[in-house]
């Protein structure tokens, strides 16, 4: 049964029981009334009989007295007296429908009869007074048989009187008992309903207040401790405990939310310290395995279960290349051609996902259901390389949106970094390189004879240094023109540039001068690359604006370490061995001797 049914029901029988009792108090209150009634009705008739008997006994003396003194006051008082006793009579008939029963009135009748006629006889004795026979007159008012008159007037009196004596204690006695007893059921069900009262109001409490309160205030104790596992009871109830009840909900909706709002700002927090710092380690960066370290590290840590590669644009094979992985992705070749993402190609974000119809990168390989990102690293309005994630399939749908923005901000990040060092790659090679013939230019040269000449003492090796110098190449200026004379150079610088592959580095000093360095080199082997290129030049063709321009050679000056003599004097060997070369008629290769080393020492 509902609390509500139960209560209504509980008001009713309360209700009804005040009813019932108030109703008991009335009847009581009735039978007091006619107890009242009768014991009333018991004092009239005592008084009105009792003033009979007093009045008989009064109009006796009268009438006595005047026969005794014969004083006619007497018979005034006498007269006067009869006539109370009249109205005292007339009064008593009028009571006889106060409850009065036929035996009593008979009763009464009598004694009131018996009081006439000793008024009678005093009257015969008056008037027998009056005419001054007093002996008649005491003999009527003192004989015997007055006297006892009088005694039988009293008598009956006192018989009526002891009737309704008994009547009225009859009756005192019936109004008391039923006033008892309604009184008794009227405490009775005044008790029953206070009872009751008092039940319904403790089960109100208990179920409707207490109850409520206690599970609330222990929601609200934990709720305060922030323990957000308690949850409000839910009280519909429309009273202010059910407003209590919704307030609590909503505090609790509210500190729940908070919580949340709390916890992504810490993770937001923590993941924006993490990137700024991937992104000062990132600037830190001298090459690009650096970078690719730095992201192998820190991408993991900013968006964990996402595993995942980077790609680097290789320009000289057009093709992205993987500089690093991490968390064992099962997707995408290390190694594809740019055109195989959908994402370098558009230089936006892919990431064919969820139900949608979408067209898949070629270099995922083989098809897997796996939900996948690729982030173009763009510089210039270039891709010059990719960010490719596997997406975690049991990943919250509102967490996908946040993370995407850490995502792409770790995109942007490495994007740039990786676009600064290509730059500073780009402005280094610039500075390095011979515009002309695309050959490591001086300051080059320096640096790296500083190197070589450092591991050739350190290890003992060999290092052999050859210096070219274009004959008569003043000839090509002014016979063709200056860029007749680049033309030259430039085939020159191809020759030299060929002639080495791995195995060192062609250098352009300056003007038509050329070095080619040779770590490893011992002299036998260094004179034998130095004819190859000597015979390379010779056999040269060049054409410039459909005209051959001629033959061109070039002298040569060639030294090796430790051959002839300390390895930071190679360079001065070689060029006085070319200076020989020149003097000794040009297109030949003069090896330095030890007179070359301190010649140029003095030098
Ligand atoms: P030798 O056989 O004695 O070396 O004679 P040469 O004419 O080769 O030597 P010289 O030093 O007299 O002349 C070098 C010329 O090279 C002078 C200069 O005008 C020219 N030259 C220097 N740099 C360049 C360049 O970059 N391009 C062109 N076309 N000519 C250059
Ligand atoms: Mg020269
Ligand atoms: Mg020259």
């Amino acid at each position: 049964m509902r609390l509500s049914t139960i209560t209504n029901w509980a008001y009713g029988a309360t209700v009804a029981l005040t009813l019932l009792s108030g109703a008991t108090m009335l009847l009581a209150s009735g039978a007091e009334e006619r107890e009242r009634a009768a014991v009333s009705q018991r004092a009239t008739f005592d008084q009105l009989t009792s003033t009979v008997e007093e009045d008989v006994y009064r109009l006796t003396e009268q009438a006595r007295s005047f026969v005794i003194t014969g004083d006619p006051s007497h018979v005034i008082a006498y007269q006067r007296e009869k006539v109370a006793l009249r109205s005292v009579e007339q009064r008593i008939r009028h009571l006889r429908d106060a409850g009065a029963s036929i035996t009593e009135l008979q009763a009464l009748q009598q004694a009131l009869h018996w009081a006439d006629a000793l008024s009678d006889e005093q009257e015969a004795a008056l008037r027998a007074a009056e005419k001054g026979d007093a002996r008649t007159a005491r003999t009527i008012l003192f004989g015997d048989e007055y006297g006892r008159e009088m005694d039988r007037v009293a008598a009956q009196v006192a018989k009526f009187q002891y009737m309704l004596d008994q009547r009225t204690q009859q009756a005192v006695d019936n109004a008391t008992d039923t006033a008892r007893a309604w009184r008794t059921m009227s405490e009775v069900m005044l008790g029953i309903t206070a009872l009751l009262f008092l039940c319904v109001l403790y089960f109100i409490l208990k179920q409707r207040i207490l109850h409520p309160v206690v599970r609330l205030s222990d929601v609200v104790t934990r709720l305060a401790a922030q323990d957000y596992a308690a949850i409000p009871p839910d009280l519909r109830q429309v009273d202010e405990i059910g407003d209590m009840a919704q307030a609590i909900r909503i505090f609790r909706e509210n500190g729940l939310e908070r919580q949340r709002l709390e916890k992504e700002r810490d993770q937001d927090r923590a993941l924006r310290d993490l990137l700024s710092r991937m992104t000062q380690r990132l600037q830190g960066c001298d090459d690009m395995d650096d970078l690719a370290e730095v992201v192998r590290r820190f991408t993991p840590e900013i968006a964990p279960r996402f595993p995942g590669r980077l790609y680097m644009l290789d320009s000289r094979r057009n093709a992205m290349a993987q500089a690093c992985a991490w968390g064992e992705p099962v997707l995408s070749r290390p190694d594809f051609a740019p055109s195989a993402c959908w994402a370098v190609r558009r230089g936006q974000t892919h990431s064919p996902a969820g139900d949608a119809i979408d067209i898949c990168c070629d270099h995922l390989g083989e098809q897997a259901n796996v939900a996948t990102i690729c982030m173009p690293l763009i510089a210039q309005g270039k891709s010059i390389g990719m960010l490719y994630f596997e997406r975690p399939s049991d990943i919250a749908s509102q967490d996908v949106g946040r993370t995407d923005i850490y995502l792409g901000m770790l995109a942007e990040n490495i994007g740039l970094a990786l676009a600064n060092l290509r730059l500073r790659d780009a402005l280094r090679d610039m500075a390095m390189a011979d515009a002309l013939t695309g050959l490591a230019n001086r300051r080059h040269f320096d640096q790296a004879l500083q190197v070589q000449i450092e591991q050739a003492e350190r290890h003992h090796a060999p290092l052999a240094c050859l210096m070219i110098d274009i004959d008569h190449f003043k000839r090509f200026n002014d016979m063709f023109g200056h860029d007749a004379g680049d033309a030259v150079l430039r085939a020159v610088g191809e020759v030299l540039g060929d002639s080495l592959r791995e195995e060192g580095c062609a250098f352009r000093l300056g003007g038509e001068e050329f070095v080619l360095l040779m770590p490893g080199f011992a002299i036998e082997r260094a004179m034998e690359r130095a004819e190859q290129v000597q015979r390379a030049i010779r056999d040269l063709r060049v054409e410039y604006r459909g005209k051959a321009l001629g033959q061109i050679t070039a002298s040569f000056g060639l030294s090796a370490f430790p051959d002839h003599g300390a390895a930071e004097r190679l360079v001065q060997t070689a060029d006085a061995a070319l200076l020989r070369a020149k003097r000794d008629g040009r297109d030949r290769i003069v090896v330095a001797t030890r007179r070359d080393a301190s010649a140029s020492a003095v030098a």
